[in-house]
């Protein structure tokens, strides 16, 4: 990296952004661009670094969360629904969860990271700086596009779901290898309008919809036909922590136990 930019707000980092392309790269709290694993190389960062919001606000409306929030600040605001502050712990240094940033978390795009597939099961919009309307999250990481995150949102209905996260790594310091998250609206046990999102299988986290509208309107009634599921439904590659089918052997597993859990939350609502 030869040059820093520190640009004034989030319209000056687009014209560097639009300047210099592929040459440049958005850093936030910079534990990916900054890291070893990080194998890309540029030659010009632009330091997003106090020009975007940080805040996190609750209306009647929904949830906000400004891009530079970090997630030890998801975690100390009692705002924040409690299965975020559970994916935002699976960061288990507090140094780390000092700096990583929701903006770059979501702009870092990594199948296996760890608030993703919550923001998908919560059905969480983001803003753009090049498109303020919102866009669903499983839009944009498919898209697997580089524009800049002004902020996430939650509206105040899908706070409403029953959500649970379940995840697989192999030690209490390791990153996770694979994520599950799961949330329903539960009606006597009856799951209503499931979501379901699975990092650590594909090349980003992503929904999975078949399934979703297989079980909706219906009973858990057998965890083994959904593991059985998920595991024919996944195409994960073999690596050196684990071999594909054991991914997804796991995949099937964590979802059907957080789908077990969003049951168990609704209780007898
Ligand atoms: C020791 C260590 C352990 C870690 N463990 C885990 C783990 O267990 N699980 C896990 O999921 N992650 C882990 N990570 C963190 C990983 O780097 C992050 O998940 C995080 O996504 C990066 O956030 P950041 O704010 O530091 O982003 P940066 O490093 O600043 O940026 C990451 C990417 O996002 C882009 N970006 C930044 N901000 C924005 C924005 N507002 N809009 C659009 N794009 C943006 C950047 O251009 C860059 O491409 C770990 C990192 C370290 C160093």
């Amino acid at each position: 990296m030869k040059h820093f930019h520190q640009p004034s707000s989030p319209e000056e980092a687009l014209v560097i952004k639009e300047k210099y392309g592929n040459q440049s790269v958005f850093v936030s709290g910079g534990t990916q661009v900054n890291s070893c694993d990080f194998k890309e190389t540029f030659t010009h960062a632009i330091s997003l670094e106090g020009i975007l919001s940080d805040t996190i606000s609750k209306t009647e409306h929904g949830l906000e969360i400004g891009a530079n929030c970090t997630f030890q600040q998801l975690i100390n605001d009692p705002q924040v629904p409690q299965v975020i502050k559970n994916a935002c712990r699976l960061i288990t240094s507090r140094n780390i969860r000092n700096r990583v940033t929701i903006g770059g978390h979501i702009g870092s795009n990594r199948s296996n990271g760890v608030l993703l597939p919550v923001l998908l099961a919560l059905n969480t919009t983001i803003k753009l700086a090049t498109n303020q309307v919102g866009i669903p999250i499983s839009d944009f990481l498919l898209s697997g596009k580089t524009s800049l995150v002004l902020s996430a949102f939650i509206p105040s209905s899908e706070l409403k779901r029953f959500c649970s996260i379940k995840h697989y790594r192999r030690s209490a310091n390791d990153r996770c290898i694979l994520v599950a998250a799961a949330s329903s609206f539960v009606v006597n046990q009856h799951f209503r309008n499931p979501l379901i999102a699975l990092g650590g299988v594909e090349e980003t986290a992503i929904r999975l919809y078949e399934i979703e509208s297989t079980l909706d309107s219906h009973m858990l009634q057998n965890t083994d036909s959904v593991e059985l599921q998920v595991a024919s439904t996944v195409h994960p590659e073999d690596s050196i922590h684990c071999s594909a089918p054991f991914k997804k052997h796991l995949a099937g597993v964590l979802v059907a136990q957080a789908l077990s859990e969003t049951i168990s939350m609704g209780g007898a609502s």
